[in-house]
This record gives structure tokens, sequence and C-alpha cells, in this order.
């Protein structure tokens, strides 16, 4: 094992003194990563559920190529660019509702911060004073910078240690029984004077812990926000893009979020791009004389040509290639192969939405060597906490998504014996 005293990066989510030393991938073709020693793996995540159309699609990397002759980055202050007009524009068309104004940044949780700051500064500008908190779900994730993960799980997520350092925020379990519909409507009534928005992760909580829930508990978080007059935030950085089925998870409840969070999957999977988008309404929450009511927000890599020429070139993808067709083929095989293991007396659960298939054991098994028995089967599969999942490209070839789901199978049953 190196020395981390003597190595120069810093990993993420990593123990330096523990953990085993990373592979060094090297390439990336369709749903393979390419090791330095010459293995090939199968990806069973796509690279934290980004390479939507697979790693290395032709059609973005011409479009980033030709935009990197033409203009690989300029200041997004007093200048606009084509690629970033044309996809605020597209994804304005794509998403439901009014949701019409596109705010581009370079990261999820960086969207996430843009969310709860257009949400407080919304009733800032309308003069109302003291609205300030959001109400957020248990069992949620929305990101590691300070507002982001002061909306994450209190007590059960991985920022738990930060707690004295963020802003207290109005946590609820989501409003799956009558009980909790009327425990968040209570909390929402309470609190009212200091609320200024709600978020949810619409149906899906990703990382913490691949939750699913029904659209109508979604929906009742959608209607209970606007009984009180709150906006709702739907952060769709895992679930946007089709990988719940629809295009938006939104859809499938039949809901119009007030402002929407977008990331991972927006270039594809190739480069770092994210974007709040916010109705009408809210964005003219924003117009005044008074240039102080702007929405202060402004990063320098807002709106990257190269990144917003991929955003377009996987947006052409989503037009032009049966994705959603080919989730409905992933989420039957996933169902189908998973199935096997509900019965073993270590599972506690086996789910399934859109391409994202979920084991969820009793207990906690020893990670490492789970991560050693899938990459053993030739598969990269990240297991946390106490599940393991699979959320592949959408375009993964069949052999290759049996072969993850062989994996599984083995390896699931192997932990559990
Ligand atoms: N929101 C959700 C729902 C996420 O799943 C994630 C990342 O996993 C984020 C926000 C944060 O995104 P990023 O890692 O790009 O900052």
């Amino acid at each position: 094992m190196t020395d981390p005293r003597t190595h120069h990066l810093w990993r993420p989510y990593t123990q330096m003194q523990t953990a085993a030393p990373p592979l060094e991938a090297v390439r990336t073709h369709g749903s393979r990563i390419v090791l330095a020693d010459g293995r090939e793996l199968i990806d069973g995540i796509a690279s934290w559920w980004t390479a939507a159309h697979g790693y290395n699609h032709p059609h973005i990397r011409a479009a980033v190529a030709a935009q990197l002759e033409a203009m690989p980055h300029v200041m997004f202050g007093g200048l606009t660019h084509a690629p970033a007009e044309r996809l605020a524009a597209r994804l304005a068309g794509l998403l439901p509702g009014d949701l019409d104004h596109v705010f581009f940044t370079d990261s999820g949780s960086v969207a996430v911060e843009v969310a709860l700051k257009m949400a407080v500064q919304m009733w800032v500008n309308r003069g109302i004073a003291g609205r300030t908190r959001i109400l957020a779900f248990r069992e949620g994730y929305h990101g590691d910078t300070l507002g982001a993960m002061s909306v994450c799980d209190p007590d059960e997520g991985m920022h738990r240690r930060f707690g004295a350092y963020l802003p207290a925020q109005v946590f609820c379990d989501l409003p799956r029984t009558a009980v909790q519909v009327a425990t968040m409507d209570a909390r929402m009534a309470a609190e009212r004077e200091t609320l200024a928005a709600v978020i949810i992760e619409p149906l899906v909580q990703g990382a913490g812990g691949m939750r699913m829930h029904a659209p109508d508990v979604l929906a009742t978080v959608a209607r209970l926000a606007k009984r009180h007059g709150l906006p709702l935030i739907a952060d769709e950085i895992f679930t946007g893009f089709g990988r719940t089925g629809t295009l938006f998870a939104c859809e499938q409840a039949g809901i119009v979020p007030d402002i929407l969070c977008l990331s991972k999957a927006l270039t594809g999977g190739t480069m770092a791009l994210a974007a709040t988008i916010a109705t009408r309404a809210v964005f003219e929450s924003f117009l005044s004389d008074d240039p102080a009511a702007a929405l202060m927000h402004g990063p320098t890599f807002m709106a990257n040509p190269l990144a917003c020429a991929a955003a377009n070139a996987s947006l052409d993808l989503f037009e032009r290639e049966p994705r959603l067709e080919k989730v409905a083929a992933i989420a039957m095989a996933l169902a189908e192969g998973l199935e096997p293991l509900r019965y073993l007396p270590g599972v506690a659960d086996i789910r399934v939405l859109g391409a994202i298939g979920v084991v969820q054991f009793r207990q906690a098994p020893d990670l490492a060597d789970l991560k050693r028995r899938f990459l053993a089967l030739g598969t990269w599969v990240r297991p946390f906490g106490a599940i393991v999942y699979l959320t592949p490209a959408l375009t993964i070839a069949s052999e290759d998504l049996a072969q993850l789901l062989a994996a599984m199978r083995a390896v699931v049953t192997e932990t559990t014996a």
C-alpha cells in the first residue's frame, strides 16, 4: 500500500490511511473502463450516474471537439454564446410547465446552493423578512457544499460531523402514511413564517440509500408545499435524463416544481455542468430597478461552452435514440435478474425503478470485501452502507447487463451465505 503521507492526491470520501490504493483508469468506451494493467471492467454505476449514453459517445466527442476549436471558454458576465443560449432554450422546452429560466453552474452541489439562494432571495426581494429555513427530508442527499449539506439527512448522512457548522433546517419524513402527511402539514403550518422552500429528490433518494417513493408521495409533497405557499425545489441531479424511466422524475407525479436542479447526466457524463431552472414567477421576483435584487451568484466557469456543447449533443441523443425505451428494457432486466436474491436470509429488500436496481442487506456488509469480489468478476460496482446497486449507462449492451446481474447474484449470495 502506498504511504498516504508521500502521495499527493486526496481522494473523495476516502480514509486515506486505510483505503486500498485506487485503480488506475486509462480509457473508457461504451460501458467499459479499461485499467492501466489491461483489465477491462463493466461499469455498473456509469461513473456516479452520469454516463447516460455510455462513455466516449462519438456525437458528444465531435460536438466538444468542434467547440474546442471555436471557443473552449469565455466568461459569462456581460457575454453570452450560442451553446448556452441553445441549451437553455432546449431545457426550458423539455421541462414541464413554465420552468423557463436557466442558471448554469458547474456541479450538482452548487446547483443546489443556487436553488436555496434563489428561494431565500425570492422572499427578500418580495419584502418578506425571516424566511430563511428549508424543509428537507430525512434520508435525503443534496451535495457537499454548506447549504447543500444542511439539507442532507442530519443524523444518518455523511455530513453529521458538521452539525454545529450548518444552518439549522426543518426535517420531515417523506409523507408516505397518513400520519406522516399530517405531521408534515403541521410542521409546515408551525414553521410557516421561517420557511423559504421545500427541497426533495423526486422518486429516489439516491446517495442517502437509494430509497424510492411512489409518485403520489411526491404529489403530496407538492400539494402541501402549495397549500402553505412554499416554493418546491426538485433536485433531479440524480433522477434527471431518463434514470427513473421518464425524462424527468417529476413527470411521473404530474407536478411542476418552482425550481429544479440538474447536473450529472446533463452533459452525458462528459463534463462538469449543472443548471438551476426556475419558473417564470420565481424569475420575475428578481426583476427590479434595484441592482441588489439580482440573483447574487456567478461562478467563473458557469455555462462553459465546451460543457454546453456536450449537453446539447447529449440532448440530441435523447431526441434521436430510443433512450427511454431502453430504460424500460433495463428496468425489466434488473427486476428479473435481481428477483432471485429477494428470499436470501441476509437480504432485506430488492427494488427497481427505471435503470436503478438495488439490493438492501439486513446488515451492512464488509464493503471492501464486496468491492473485491465484484472486481474479481470484471465488474465495477460500488456498494455503500447496507446496499449494493446498479445504475448502468442507459445504452448498456444486454450481454454486459447480464454479466453485471450475474455478478450481483454471485456476490450477494456469497456475502449473505
Ligand atoms: N443532489 C443529488 C440528488 C445528488 O445525487 C448529488 C450527487 O450525488 C448532488 C446533489 C451533488 O452533486 P455534485 O456531486 O455534482 O456536487
